[in-house]
């Protein structure tokens, strides 16, 4: 499952460069002819149709690549590139023989089926492909349940609606029995919607293709509304989760203003990375303390929550709190004595950590500061997950959907699509499931959040994160858990 990663070393174009530091390293996607050599290509139907016309100007060059990084110092190595992902000159099924299929898999997220639509209607639309399946009901779904025929005027309103049209399910993923399927079926194209499982279990579908020789293509759409997928700038439905999110706390707000000492907690999505959480924080102004999964946090003693809630009241009347919902969980199944659950896909159930926070806070200032206060608890998260994507998911699901069609059909397969500095790519899709993107602590967007909250950093030392945590994501917990001089949570 490791990306292909092609080390070229090419000639400085400007004498100013160091030679010895412009290495090139292309993680590129696998095509269908490195296992099927003499697979035909035909010229792309684009090149024929006129609203296409300016498309033909600007075929994506076949060696156009994507940086990883675009900040860079002088003398710094060229690091690592994507394939750059739009339409190709040569294609390599004919539009009459393809029978593509899609499949959505794992929890909600707004934005699915505006992508499902923009599948559809690219395929049809621009390459003329008039045989689309949609999969019902996941992974399972391929061998359990039954198809229906996707065309342009069944999905035509769906983008306008939350959930997914095809259904979804944890679980049941079989690739034998799935490819065996795709084999059945005559499926000659791929589109697998969904989060890190689904995407691993689309790279096992591709690896049992190429092993079977079929002239499959399997294209990854990444979905997850916590915005942890690697290398890729965003996912979709996290803006419009942002967005969502701004009424919960802007309502949080309301309620505790309108009473003395009200404390308001809204919890957020955010398993394992606090995205949402601080941007919802960062967008609001209305927010006191932002707490994600990446930042231990202690609740008694100097610099600790119960502290920093009282001098809030004291200051303003009331303060309202935002949390994810992977926040702290380590330490809430050990204050509740509670035995790891899992779901059907093996993914830990999370303990409901803002019910846990309301009841240690009101526990707090009630027995201990014998002070009253207004707790108001929120849990917006299905709320949020199930509405439909605003305008600018719909825009960025669109992009999703046509570059994993146009890689598609330019033979491109087992790769994953998304923006890697705002220009869409092909990236092999373990590269995007071998990690999780996290808030990083050392970076300036957690930097601006604690400017504008001034919320304690939950820190007990006066040195600082390293910098070189940046680079690694487990190390970064590892060494925060160090600098925090007592357990994270002090309950
Ligand atoms: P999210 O976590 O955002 O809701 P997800 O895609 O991670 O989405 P899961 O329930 O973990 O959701 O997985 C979805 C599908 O992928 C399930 O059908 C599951 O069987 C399959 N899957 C999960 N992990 C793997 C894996 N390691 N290998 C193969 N298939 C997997
Ligand atoms: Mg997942």
């Amino acid at each position: 499952n490791r990306p292909i990663r092609i080390r070229i070393r090419i000639r400085a174009q400007t004498p100013n460069v160091n030679n010895d530091n412009d290495d090139f390293v292309l993680e590129d996607v696998p095509h269908l002819t490195n296992f099927l050599p003499d697979l035909p290509s035909y010229p792309n139907p684009l090149q024929n149709s006129k609203a296409y016309a300016i498309v033909r100007q600007t075929f994506v060059h076949p060696e156009d690549v994507v940086a990883q990084k675009v900040v860079v110092q002088k003398d710094s190595p060229r690091g690592v590139h994507f394939r750059r992902a739009g339409p190709r000159e040569r294609v390599y099924f004919k539009s009459e023989e393809v029978r593509a299929c899609i499949v959505t898999c794992g929890g909600l997220c707004p934005g699915i089926n505006t992508v499902i639509r923009e599948i559809v209607c690219g395929l049809n639309v621009m390459y003329g492909v008039d045989d689309i399946l949609g999969i019902e009901g996941g992974y399972r779904g391929f061998y359990s349940k039954n198809t229906m025929s996707l065309t342009p005027k069944v999905v035509n309103d769906i983008h306008k609606r939350g959930g997914t049209f095809l259904r979804t399910s944890r679980g049941g993923h079989d690739t034998h029995k799935i490819v065996d399927n795709i084999q059945d079926r005559g499926i000659n194209q791929v589109y697998i919607i969904g989060g890190d499982g689904t995407q691993k279990g689309a790279a096992l579908i591709s690896k049992e293709v190429e092993k079977r020789g079929l002239q499959v293509a399997v294209a990854g759409i990444p979905k997850t509304i916590d915005n942890d997928i690697a290398v890729i700038d965003k996912s979709f439905g996290f803006d419009t989760a942002v967005e969502e999110a701004q009424r919960a706390i802007n309502a949080a707000h309301v309620e505790v203003e309108s009473v003395e000492n009200g404390v308001g907690i809204v919890k957020l999505m955010g398993r394992y990375s606090g995205f949402i959480a601080m941007h919802a924080t960062l967008a609001s102004r209305d927010v006191d303390c932002c707490l994600i999964p990446e930042n231990p946090f202690y609740l008694e003693g100097p610099g600790g929550l119960f502290e920093f809630v009282e001098e809030r009241l004291k200051e303003n009347g009331h303060i309202v709190i935002v949390l994810a919902e992977g926040a702290g969980q380590e330490y809430v199944a050990q204050d509740l004595h509670q035995v790891d659950e899992r779901d059907a896909s093996g993914n830990r159930l999370l303990l409901d950590v803002g019910l846990w926070l309301s009841h240690k806070i009101k526990d707090h200032f009630t027995n201990f500061k014998k002070m009253a206060i207004n707790m108001k608890y929120i849990d917006p998260t299905y709320m949020i997950r199930a509405i439909p994507s605003n305008a600018s998911d719909n825009i960025y699901c669109t992009l999703l959907a046509h570059s994993a069609v146009h890689g598609a059909m330019a033979g491109y397969t087992g790769f994953t699509v998304g923006p890697v500095n705002s220009r869409h790519a092909y990236i092999p899709i373990a590269r995007v499931t071998e990690t999780q993107n996290i808030v990083k602590l050392t970076n300036r967007m957690w930097a601006r959040l604690l400017a504008s909250t001034n919320q304690p950093s939950f820190l007990n030392s006066d040195e600082g994160i390293p910098e070189k945590v940046d680079q690694e994501p487990i190390e970064v917990m590892n060494i925060l858990n160090r600098f925090c001089g007592c357990p994270p949570y002090m309950v």
